[in-house]
Formats: C-alpha cells, structure tokens, sequence
C-alpha cells in the first residue's frame, strides 16, 4: 500500500509503497478514505515538532475498519470509524483519572503501536513510524482498536475525519471549558482550521461577541460564517487596543488557535479582569512567551493550555457528531480543497499559502 513518507525535515513527502504488518493483539487494520491537512502535520515537515523518521504523517482521519487482530472488541469489520490522534492505554494515572487525552502510555510509545513495534517497512526494510499511531496520509493504517469510534452512515467521511482533530480540538477547547457562561465576550486569535472552530463552539455557547484576529484578511471573511461577530486584521492594527476597544475593556475568554510566543502574550494582553487564556494551538518546541506579571495577579488572569478539545476524545467525538448530525455546526463548508494522495506536498503549500478552511486527502 502507498503513503506519503518523511524522511527529512524540509524535504517533500515521498508517496511510495509500504510493506504493512497485519494488525496483532489489540489492533485493527482501517482503509483510509478521508484525512485531513492540518498544521500540526506542516509543523513536523518543517522541523518545528519533532518525530523520528522515517515517519508517515497524517493525524487527521477516517475510514473504515478492514480488518482486525486477536482480542478486538470496540470495532468490527465494516465499522466507519472517526480516528483519535491520542490512543489511551486506560490503566494510567491519567487514564484513570479522566484524562485519556493526556494517557502517559500513549505519549511513551509515542510513533510506535502499544507494544512498541511499528507495522509500516519501506522497499529497503527501514521500519517506518507512524505519526500519532496513526500516518493517516496512506491507503491503510494499522492502529489500536482505542484509535477507532464508530459513526453511523450518515456522517460522511470526510467529515469524520475533521471531528478527528480540528473540530474536536477547537469547539472542545470552548465546550469542555469549565466558567464560560452564556454571554461571554471572547477573541480568537488565528482563523485555520482549529481557529475557525473554536468560534464555532462560541456560538454554540451563546457568546454574546466574538472578535476574530488574523493577519490575512479574506480568512477574516471567512471566519463570519462561522459567526465571528467582529474581525481585527492585526497587520492593520495593534490586535491588543482593537480588542480592549471592540469589548469595553478586555474579553473574558481569549483564544490562541494561532500557537506562537507573540500571540499567546496578545491573548493575555486582551483579557478583561479575572479573564481566561486559552492555548490551543501549538507553537514551535521550546519556545516561551513574556506575561506581564503584575498584570496577571491584580487582574486575576488565568492561562490554561487545551489539549484535544480538554477531554476525552471518544465523548468530544460523539458530542461533534451529535452537533452535525443536528444543524449545530458546519462542517462541510470548512472543507474547500480536496487533493488524491499524490498531491499531498501541493495541499501543504496550499495550507502554507494561508488558503481558507481545510484541505482534505480523499482516497479512492
Ligand atoms: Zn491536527
Ligand atoms: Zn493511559
């Protein structure tokens, strides 16, 4: 079977034939049918996220389960499955304290399956790793059984594959967020795909303003159908001031989708009084921003990191296809471009290029 390999940062992926090990105990083989192209993929490819090479990236998907090994009783051939980028082992300190998206054994083994092996072998007999347990950008995956929820027929795949990451990432990072009430006033910095839906899950919470920044300003357009009420082209003007003014004051809830030093110190910046700042999006290893201490005591600011929607990906998952399912969110129309397997290096330029809404891989 074909996927797109990384073997080096700054190199284009290579679409070249894998040899693929069946699925063993626990582990299920899914035909991909959707993924999508997210940021988090872009960052690896650019050295800015690290992972050992040769590596197939994809983290974002969907398809349907083909085969399974000994033991597997969550999915069954035929299943159309959403896939999570976090597997859970279940019987970790975070398993066990309801924070499977945080699982310990997940982040030890890291690109190779649960029991440390990887499936994937390219033509010279390198074993290959799989991005997240997943590699998404190939014709099949071999991954946990925990990857796999099942949906019904009338969630189309490429719309479960966006419940993999972006949606479930941004409308979970508000929905799953304890103290926001009917009402809120909140910025959101970066309007990409997780961006686009963390204003989403604004709206389904009823903020009463929710201001948009970007430095790009047809995504500001775009970001109004998903109900930003208010846009700040941050190239135009000092984002901070914009916000304090559009709020009276500073927002409740601030938003970084974006993930740099600079914008995360932005978000704090624009907060209100007992004010919120919510990472999101994730910045380049190792970097670190400068908060305004004092700033933060008297105001009674608060900064949070949200990791995959803050919650278990299995429950946010159902939440995003009971909200599509119902009219609640959109998630077609955050689909714009859809690309064969081949032309995966195009679709990152395409995303690098600050093109609108989400670039899909769709696997005929
Ligand atoms: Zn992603
Ligand atoms: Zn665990």
């Amino acid at each position: 079977m074909k996927a797109a390999v990384l073997y080096e940062a700054n190199e284009p992926l290579r679409v070249e034939e894998l040899e693929q090990q069946s699925p063993q105990t626990g582990e299920v083989r899914v035909r991909m049918e959707a993924a999508g192209v997210c940021a988090s993929d872009h960052h690896v490819m650019h050295g800015s996220a690290l992972l050992p090479t040769p590596v197939v990236l994809g983290h974002e998907g969907a398809g349907v389960v083909e085969e399974i090994g000994p033991g597997v009783t969550a999915v069954a051939p035929g299943d159309r499955c959403i896939l999570s980028f976090v597997s859970n082992c279940g019987h970790c300190r975070m398993c066990r304290s309801g924070s499977p998206q945080l699982c310990d054994t997940n982040a030890q083994t890291g690109t190779l399956q649960f029991d440390g092996t990887s499936r994937l072998r390219n033509g010279e007999g390198t074993e290959v790793f799989q991005m997240a347990k997943l590699g998404v950008f190939s014709e099949s995956i071999v991954c946990p059984e925990q990857a796999c929820l099942s949906v019904p027929d009338n969630v189309p795949m490429e719309v479960a594959a966006l419940i993999g990451c972006c949606v479930t990432t941004g409308v979970g990072s508000v929905i799953n967020q304890p103290g926001i009430e009917a009402g809120a006033r909140m910025a959101v910095f970066g309007c990409g795909g997780v961006g686009l839906n963390v204003i989403q899950g604004a709206r389904l919470l009823n903020a009463s303003q929710v201001i948009a920044v970007d430095i790009i300003e047809h995504k500001l357009r775009f970001a109004e159908q998903f109900g930003a009420s208010d846009t700040v082209d941050a190239t135009a003007s000092d984002p901070i001031e914009a916000i304090r003014e559009l709020s009276g004051g500073g927002v409740d809830f601030a938003f970084d989708a974006f993930g740099s030093a600079e914008t995360l110190s932005q978000a704090v910046d624009s907060l209100g009084k007992n004010g919120t700042a919510v990472m999101v999006g994730l910045a380049p290893v190792g970097d670190r921003t400068a908060i305004d201490m004092v700033d933060l005591v008297r105001n009674q600011k608060r900064i949070v990191g949200s990791y995959y929607g803050s919650g278990s990906p299995h429950q946010t998952f159902a939440k995003m296809v009971d909200f599509y399912t119902r009219g609640k969110i959109d998630v077609e129309a955050l689909i714009t471009r859809r690309h064969p397997l081949e032309e995966i290096n195009e679709a990152f330029e395409r995303l690098a290029a600050g093109e609108d809404g989400r670039g899909v891989i769709v696997f005929s």
